[in-house]
């Protein structure tokens, strides 16, 4: 996912630093980058407070390569310093260096994590970091409270040369993508892709198989991807959710997500198998 870079993840920050690290800052789910005329890049400063911008939070995130990595949390409304801007994550994607497109993704989770964990849920007491995991513990009943992750899987289903793409509701006008769904508490994944596309579709699938997995920050979910072959009954949709299905050849697509995507991964996998 991040090319030739390597992160490595940490939460207890160097002691004293005196090289520059980057510095992910966000407000709300906006990015903190300088714009430039074809790309975006991020701030790159021994220390965050060199921009002028008071960081209502600050976490350590690890390394990216040799450079520490920090996410900062900034208030609503901060004016920002000449050919800065904030930007949605979508929006920077293909405009900033990958690995650090990545690392971002982490860092908004953090932020977001930091910023609605303040109190324990369960007895209301102010949360405390933990120093040796990304976890806040509570100092009076003990309660641990982790970062969420919301797994849910996405399938390519596939009958002879033909693939299954759907059209969701809430998505762009004429776009259609494979089945994607979260796991219920004390499901497989497995158990999963068989609900979902049961559930959506109303087909039957077989032999299913994991093709790899990917972070997506919109919120917080972690998409487990698998392929499966179709194994029975005719389509008809869930009308809550799938506004229509069909089956397509890899020669008359329809518009598909774009390449950030593990959707868009599966389906060009699917595509490229259909050239041999
Ligand atoms: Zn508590």
């Amino acid at each position: 996912m991040t090319g030739e870079s390597k992160f490595i993840s940490g939460i207890v920050p160097p002691a004293e630093t005196k090289e520059p690290a980057w510095w992910f800052a966000f407000q709300g789910t906006q990015l903190l980058v300088y714009q430039k005329p074809d790309s975006v890049s991020i701030p790159c400063l021994v220390d965050f407070a060199e921009l002028g911008l008071i960081a209502l939070s600050q976490n350590y995130l690890g390394r990216l390569d040799d450079r520490d990595c920090y996410a900062v949390e900034l208030a609503e409304g901060t004016a920002l310093p000449p050919g800065m801007a904030l930007e949605g994550l979508r929006q920077v994607y293909g405009r900033l260096d990958e690995p650090l497109f990545w690392v971002a993704t982490r860092a908004v989770q953090i932020v977001d994590w930091d910023r609605t964990h303040l109190f324990c849920g369960r007895c209301g007491t102010p949360l405390r970091a933990k120093r040796t995991e990304r976890a806040k513990e509570c100092p009076s009943c003990g309660q641990l409270h982790f970062p969420r992750l919301a797994p849910a899987i996405i399938v390519l289903v596939e009958r002879g040369r033909e693939l299954l793409l759907a059209r969701s509701r809430h998505f762009l006008p004429g776009m259609y993508s494979v089945l994607a769904g979260f796991v219920e508490p004390g499901e497989s994944l497995e158990e999963a892709v068989v609900r979902e596309v049961k559930e959506e579709v109303g087909i039957d699938v077989k032999d299913i198989k994991y093709f790899g997995s990917q972070p997506w920050p919109f919120p917080h979910s972690l998409m487990v991807g698998f392929t499966a072959t179709y194994a029975g009954r005719e389509i008809s949709l869930d009308d809550s959710e799938i506004e229509d299905a069909g089956w397509c050849t890899a020669d008359h697509l329809p518009p598909i997500p774009g390449k950030i995507s593990i959707a868009r991964k599966l389906i060009d996998s699917f595509v490229e198998k259909q050239k041999k």
